[in-house]
């Protein structure tokens, strides 16, 4: 019999995100406001491209020392004989460090109130939150916003940097987004396979992944067996910390803090059901570009009667079930077929999905002068908006572009057709066909 388990996941729609951070802002007070986490963001919002937060935490090269897959496919941190396995845990080389988050900062505000008229704006130096000293900034969360995706730029953008070949760098061509993030509730979490205490765990029930905070001894494991780097230590308490995906409001039936208080709307939060037995064969797929298709597949259909008949036998419980027949995210993933996974391959499943940003043609390309709303042009000339495919295929689909392109297709049908819709004008079939 198949033994279904229940999974909280989310997907945001990109192409919503302003990047107004009130979803970071808001999620710091309810969670990460008090000493020993002032650098922490359990939510933060990145700009793309850029180096990410923390910096460069995308260059597997750098970071996948930490990790590695076991013969069960499921990952473990790398420990390559006692004695380096023994200098991890003293040294942990692999974590980021300060500077790689950012030293939080404030500014000198009597230096700034007090400073004498003169023709210029008041400038003072800021001071670090932690020493309390002026601090020399050398980099920050966001520090990269505005750069606007023009390589030679933004030229620490691990995934920038592999897909260079197609970014060119004309400013007609220069493009951003925003993409936030939080933990990502793996179905497959290393975070919770590297921890040598026991202390990171899986909620059996509805799948979020919480650090025992009595059981918890420091080793900072976590942070290194995290791919997405979404553990954090407090160096107050010295326990490791992260995001908990709100479960004291989910619990009560209200939405996380970053979703109800999105000003972009973009957060959709549901159950999936899916297949527990399968998620170590699915993450052990060799082929990098398989592991969407393998981490689908475990995802199982909460309208499918003998799915159904499973997970009550496996003691899911009725509402439970009603819940995920009315997830929007079992929808978005495979009926809408326009949410994808951050990462697939770093085999961890993460259950944090996206509808990628659906930029408009680059006209200079095209010499049409349309935009990319108009259909016959959108379509005709995928390959040409203005965020390159194979940069959003790197972060989404472990290199392959079908899967972006496929998504952006559908997207692109859908605002056209309900375009027209709107303003009463003929509706194009094929368009629609498009939709499905
Ligand atoms: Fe663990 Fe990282 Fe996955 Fe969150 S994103 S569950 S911290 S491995
Ligand atoms: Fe984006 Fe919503 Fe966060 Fe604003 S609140 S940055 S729109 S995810």
């Amino acid at each position: 019999m198949t033994r279904v388990m229940a999974q909280l996941a989310m997907v945001m729609n990109l192409d919503k995100c302003i990047g107004c951070h009130t979803c970071s802002v808001t999620c710091k007070q309810a969670w990460t406001n008090r000493a020993g986490m002032e650098y922490v963001w359990f939510n933060n919002v990145e700009t793309r491209p850029g180096q990410g937060y923390p910096r460069t935490y995308q260059d597997q090269e750098k970071w996948k020392g930490g990790w590695e897959l076991g013969r069960n496919g499921r990952l473990r941190l790398k420990a390559g004989g006692r004695l380096r396995k023994l200098l991890t845990i003293f040294a942990n080389p692999l974590m980021p460090s300060i500077n790689d988050y950012y030293e939080p900062w404030t500014y000198d505000y009597d230096r700034l109130f007090s400073a004498p008229v003169s023709e210029d704006t008041p400038v003072a130096r800021p001071r670090s939150l932690i020493t309390g000293e002026p601090t020399k900034i050398r980099w920050s969360a966001n520090w990269d916003d505005n750069l606007a995706g023009a390589p030679e730029l933004a030229p620490a953008d691990p995934v920038l940097r592999k897909v260079s070949g197609e970014v060119k760098l004309e400013f007609e061509r220069a493009f951003m987004f925003y993409l936030p993030r939080i933990c990502e509730h793996c179905l497959n979490p290393s975070c919770v396979a590297s921890c040598p205490s026991g202390a990171m765990y899986k909620r059996s029930e509805d799948g979020i992944v919480l650090v025992d905070q009595d059981r918890c001894r420091g080793w900072r494991m976590c942070v290194t067996g995290c791919p997405y780097k979404k553990v954090y230590f407090n160096h107050r308490t010295g326990k490791a910390e992260k995001c908990t995906f709100c479960y004291p409001r989910v619990e009560v039936g209200i939405p996380t803090v970053c979703a109800e208080t999105c000003v972009g709307r973009l957060r959709y939060i549901g159950l999936i059901l899916y297949d527990a037995d399968r998620v170590a064969e699915a993450a052990a797929v060799k082929d990098e570009k398989a592991l969407l298709e393998a981490q689908k597949s475990v995802m199982l259909d909460p309208h499918d009667p003998e799915v159904i008949a499973a997970a009550r036998e496996s003691g899911i419980p009725e509402d439970w079930l009603e819940a995920a027949k009315r997830s929007p995210i079992h929808k978005l993933i495979f009926e809408y077929g326009v949410a994808l996974p951050l990462h697939p391959e770093y085999r961890t499943m993460p259950m944090v999905w996206y509808i990628p940003p659906l930029s408009p043609v680059v006209d200079v390309l095209t010499n049409t002068g349309h935009d990319g709303e108009k259909a016959g042009n959108l379509f005709g000339a995928i390959d040409a908006l203005r965020i390159p495919i194979g940069y959003l295929a790197e972060i989404f689909s472990a290199g392959d572009p079908e899967p972006v392109r496929a998504v952006l297709r559908r997207l692109a049908a859908m605002r056209s057709y309900m375009r027209d819709v709107n303003l009463g004008r003929e509706r194009d079939e094929s368009i629609a066909a498009e939709v499905g």
